[in-house]
């Protein structure tokens, strides 16, 4: 069994889900076995997510909003030649009337539950994924719509439920995976044991492919989205970054961590668990090899996977000689973290005790500030250890690749990059599993920093050379 995801931006138009017929008829010559994962027409969700706040604050132009949102789907049926299809119709209308009902309780009582939120959120999937599996079957490839609600189990943590992996296997194992016949299952939706529906949270279609195809045991999950892959660094920053051919899941993991939003962390874990490989695929450029994420990678050509960063966090450091010796210091300064519900994205401690060094969002900085402040009133009354120094407008960015692993020179040729470029690093971190070489630097360096780093681990054997022409006439010309 081969389960493809399609996201938001692959099924956007009837266009665009011509493009995934394409693609999805091409693979079933040779794999009979398909299961295919939809997620919203682009930008869906976030309209049905608005429409119900509109309701909710009595704002009568969420009726409007719902038409454009019906029409959108209408205009595609239209142009996807499908608007013959009576059932499909009947479907579309009764969705949209529960959808209006629901929205004027909504208006009346001004309160919106997590339960309606994802009542109302989820009608994306079951929309475009209804058309989808219209559209498959109209051009003869045999299709079954599936709605997820009745194979994913999840708790009531309503916006993100828990999945009862025990029931939701059996329901899909009996559900799908009939020989020849395409199942078309929407992204995102599931719902409790007693029926009421869910959603697995935002991004959630990826979990759901994961989830199908470590049911199944599928060969391999395919996600389809609007890249190349996963690239070695953010192309918006650096021009010359280009995907990677492929990864370990723990490098996937790592890219994520940090920014790289092709997939979540969560979302691997049921392919990871039945060792499912998983490539990322391009809709717009079908032909492009795409990254292929598995336990092992070859070993490829350069020291490292990727370089990965978050453009905006906040140091704090704690200092003073009452640390140094002195058991349980971290221990106090991360519990007072915890119950302030802080998350910590970069921890250092110098060998020497004397600070100890943390990042945080931008948002987190002053309430963690004063969280430790209290909690070593005493010490720094003393005089013993100083009030906890804040350092703004940082950024961080790490290095990531199990190739890294004893292999020396990476730290060397990192700082070196930043060294030529007149780069000064604020805190560095290494986990000791040698995965990821993380720095902090200045958020005003960051691109050219990316950029430096970029150039030296990948392109080393590229120079780029700038020829400028001056003059008027012959040269001019
Ligand atoms: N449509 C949902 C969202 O935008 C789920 C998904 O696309 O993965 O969050
Ligand atoms: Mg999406």
């Amino acid at each position: 069994m081969l389960v493809l995801k399609f996201g938001g931006t692959s099924v956007a138009n009837a266009n665009r889900i011509t493009d995934v017929f394409s693609i999805v008829s091409n693979l079933h010559k040779k794999n009979k076995k398909i299961a295919v994962v939809c997620s919203a027409l682009s930008g869906v969700t976030d309209d049905l997510i608005r429409v119900s706040r509109m309701a909710a604050s009595r704002d009568d132009d969420y009726k409007k909003v719902l038409t454009i949102i019906r029409q959108r789907h209408l205009a595609c049926i239209r142009e996807l030649g499908i608007a013959k299809d009576k059932e499909l119709l009947l479907f579309i209308d009764e969705s949209f009337d529960a959808l209006a009902d629901l929205l004027h309780g909504v208006y009346l009582v001004k309160e919106l539950s997590t339960r309606t939120l994802d009542f109302v959120s989820g009608q994306g999937e079951l929309l475009s994924t209804r058309i989808i599996a219209s559209y498959f079957n109209h051009k003869k490839l045999k299709s079954i719509f599936i709605d997820a609600r009745k194979i994913i189990v999840t708790d009531e943590n309503f916006g993100a439920g828990v999945v009862d992996f025990k029931n939701t296997n059996l329901r899909i194992q009996s559900a799908i995976g009939k020989s020849n016949t395409v199942s078309v299952v929407t992204g995102f939706v599931s719902a409790t044991l007693s029926g009421e529906m869910t959603t697995l949270g935002r991004g959630g279609s990826d979990y759901t492919a994961a989830i199908v195809a470590a049911a199944v045991h599928a060969k391999e999950i395919q996600i389809w989205t609007d890249v190349d892959g996963v690239l070695t660094a953010d192309p918006r920053k650096v021009k010359k970054a280009f995907p990677v051919s492929s990864m370990t899941y723990t490098e996937a993991m790592e890219m994520s961590h940090f920014g790289a939003k092709v997939i979540h962390p969560p979302t691997i874990q049921p392919a990871l668990e039945k060792n499912i490989p998983l490539y990322i695929k391009n809709t717009f450029n079908p032909s492009a090899p795409g990254t292929y994420i598995s336990v092992n990678s070859s070993d490829g050509d350069y020291l490292i996977k990727g370089i990965s960063s978050i453009d905006d966090v906040i140091l704090l450091t704690l200092e003073g000689s009452g640390m140094v010796g002195v058991a349980g210091i971290s221990a106090r300064l991360f519990n007072a973290l915890a119950q302030a519900k802080i998350n910590v994205i970069l921890i250092t401690q110098g060998s020497s005790e004397h600070t100890i060094s943390f990042a945080v969002k931008p948002a987190d900085g002053m309430p963690a500030k004063k969280a430790i402040d209290a909690a070593f009133e005493l010490e720094i009354k003393a005089k013993m250890i100083e009030p906890v120094y804040v350092e703004p407008n940082l950024s961080i960015i790490a290095v990531i690749g199990e190739n890294m692993r004893h292999q020396p020179g990476i730290s060397g040729k990192l700082f070196q990059a930043l060294g030529k470029n007149g780069i000064s690093v604020v805190a560095t971190a290494q986990g000791s599993s040698e995965l990821n070489i993380s720095v902090a630097i200045k958020r005003e360096d960051l691109n050219k920093a990316l950029n430096a780093i970029h150039q030296s681990f990948f392109l080393s054997d590229i120079k780029t050379v700038n020829v400028f022409l001056v003059g008027v006439g012959l040269i001019g010309g």
